[in-house]
């Protein structure tokens, strides 16, 4: 067993459900192996959920939630920077597992566990604000405010890609606004939830935080997730993966009023001007396309490239491309590291096949590796293509790497090109035109959640609120004022007065 599996406290046998403290036996009936994209080695075997630990972990939480809502917001904070600092002295073995599990580098993997850091401090100076309005009263001697409730129970459902920062973005939030949260972690990556969720009991057990308001939960989607999506006692379900997945979860969610953080698939363009610094913009477009092997939800996709440089940067990116190393994502000279299955690399075959017979070129890689460090079938070379935007295979979100090059010969086309799909997570232009500049940031610019200048669409900071537009499902977690969609706002008006006033001078006189 790997070194930091032991740190993490791993097993080669694992529960997957867990209250906070308690880990529920879960017999073998469901067991599940893990194995590594990397190299194939089984990380280790997962005990799943059905019905019966669903509604265990439900009546628990439930029941936390009592508890947790009355404690006050910055003692709940308090818990919040403890994880975070148990997650600093853990940096290096959960972004080993992640890396391992998920197959993205291991500065990736680490900058995953720095995204859940960070997320703690916001959390943290948020457990002190949480702030409402006063608003001023049309009746004499009445005051009027707007006040932040608990919600209750947060779903939080996750994509394979980011196996524990998502997790936390919504977690740590929910925290401290008095909710409790049950993880349904993906079922591609759910030994680094386990780790995660073994990380928090140190903490939770020194603060005697009631059992449920930490709760973890894997199993198949008809037993955990379409359950936890259709329950009444689940006012808020935040789900991050698919398009198709968000759509039914948003429907089944509709249908009974529940709130809805839809995280979902992106088609994010670089648009690349003729006054563009190549220096800065080649680099950024590499590392969007090819960094976790094209399965960010903000990878680059599509490069719109002005027609007086197109062939002068295709050449570029091929050069760029010839020099990637790609292998083993814990071994840090490697820049590129597998998809997550065989399945993933299937997918990016087809795609590239729908291209050809679409009219695109694949102009540079594209192929699956094979020979000594690839046994596993799921390493590939990254691919670029040339297409037209309106391919069907460029509409889609293809989660592999594979860059589109598009040209444009003005702004307002380039801009038309970019949102000419129906994805709207992140977008970005480099230029050092400022007029180009405002006209992307413009009411007729970019429709995307995020809009970028001079920096690449991939990855964002968590102060800022993160989602997107369109089919990318409208959510938005992490920073600004994301925190509101896991509060209750409530109205409250007082009279301190000794007469009744009604509102718009309505007289009721007994
Ligand atoms: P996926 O849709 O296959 O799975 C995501 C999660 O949904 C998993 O936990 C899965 O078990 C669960 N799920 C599947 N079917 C469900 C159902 N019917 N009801 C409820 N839950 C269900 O996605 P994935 O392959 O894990 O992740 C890749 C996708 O996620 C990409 O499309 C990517 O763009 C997207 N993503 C989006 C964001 C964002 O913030 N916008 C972030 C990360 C990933």
């Amino acid at each position: 067993m790997q070194d930091f599996l032991k740190t993490l406290g791993l097993e080669a046998e694992n529960s997957g459900v867990s209250t906070g403290l308690n880990w529920l036996p879960v017999d073998k009936t469901r067991q599940t192996a893990i194995h590594s994209p990397v190299d194939g080695s089984l990380i280790g075997k997962l005990n799943k959920g059905g019905a019966a630990e669903y509604d265990q972990v439900l009546a628990t939480a439930e029941k936390a939630f009592q508890t947790w809502r009355l404690i006050p917001a910055p003692k709940r904070g308090e818990i919040v920077r403890q994880i975070g600092n148990v997650l600093r002295e853990n940096k290096r073995p959960l972004g080993q597992l992640v890396s391992y599990e998920m197959g993205k580098s291991l500065q990736e993997g680490m900058g995953e566990v720095q995204e859940m850091i960070d997320i703690c401090d916001f959390a943290v100076g948020l457990s002190r604000q949480l702030y409402g309005l006063t608003i001023a009263s049309e009746r004499p001697n009445h005051r009027m405010m707007e006040t932040w409730q608990p919600l209750g129970i947060v779903g939080v459902i996750t994509s394979f890609n980011f196996p524990v920062a998502v997790w936390a973005w919504n977690a740590m939030l929910a925290a401290v606004c008095g909710d409790v949260v049950i993880w349904k972690p993906s079922h591609k990556t759910p030994l680094s939830a386990v780790a995660t969720q073994k990380l928090l009991a140190g903490v939770l057990k020194e603060n005697q935080v009631p059992e449920g308001v930490f709760s973890l939960i894997t199993g198949d989607t008809r037993d955990i997730s379409e359950r936890l999506t259709l329950d009444h006692r689940v006012p808020l379900i935040s789900a991050t993966g698919s398009t198709r997945m968000g759509k039914l979860v948003g429907r089944a969610c509709a249908d009974r009023f529940a709130r809805t953080i839809l995280e979902l698939g992106g088609n994010n363009a670089i648009i690349l001007s003729q006054e563009a610094d190549l220096k800065l913009a080649l680099p950024a477009i590499v590392f969007g396309a090819v960094g976790t092997a094209g399965q960010r939800c903000t990878t680059t996709r599509r490069l719109i490239v002005h027609d007086s440089i197109y062939d002068s940067v295709r050449e570029k990116l091929v050069t760029a491309y010839s020099s990637l190393k790609i292998g083993n994502p814990l071994d840090e000279k490697n820049h590129v590291g597998p998809l997550i299955d065989l399945d993933a690399v299937k997918t990016m075959q087809a795609a590239l096949v729908s291209l050809k017979n679409q009219g695109g070129k694949v102009i540079f890689g594209g192929d699956v590796l094979s020979g000594p460090g690839y046994e596993t079938g799921t390493y590939v070379r990254p691919a670029i293509c040339e297409a037209e935007n309106s391919y069907p295979i460029v509409q889609e979100e293809t989660f592999a790497p594979i860059l589109y090059l598009i040209r444009y010969k003005s702004i307002e086309e380039a801009i038309a090109l970019q949102n000419g799909v129906q994805q709207g997570l992140s977008s970005a232009i480099f230029t050092n035109n400022m007029r180009e500049m405002e006209k992307f940031l413009s009411p007729a610019g970019s429709d995307c959640g995020i809009a970028n200048v001079n920096i690449g669409t991939s990855g964002a900071e968590i102060g800022g609120a993160f989602g997107g537009e369109k089919e990318t499902g409208g959510g938005r977690e992490s920073g600004s004022d994301s925190w509101k969609i896991y509060m209750r706002r409530q109205t409250v008006t007082v009279n301190y007065g000794t007469t009744i006033p009604l509102a718009q001078g309505i007289k009721f006189d007994l």
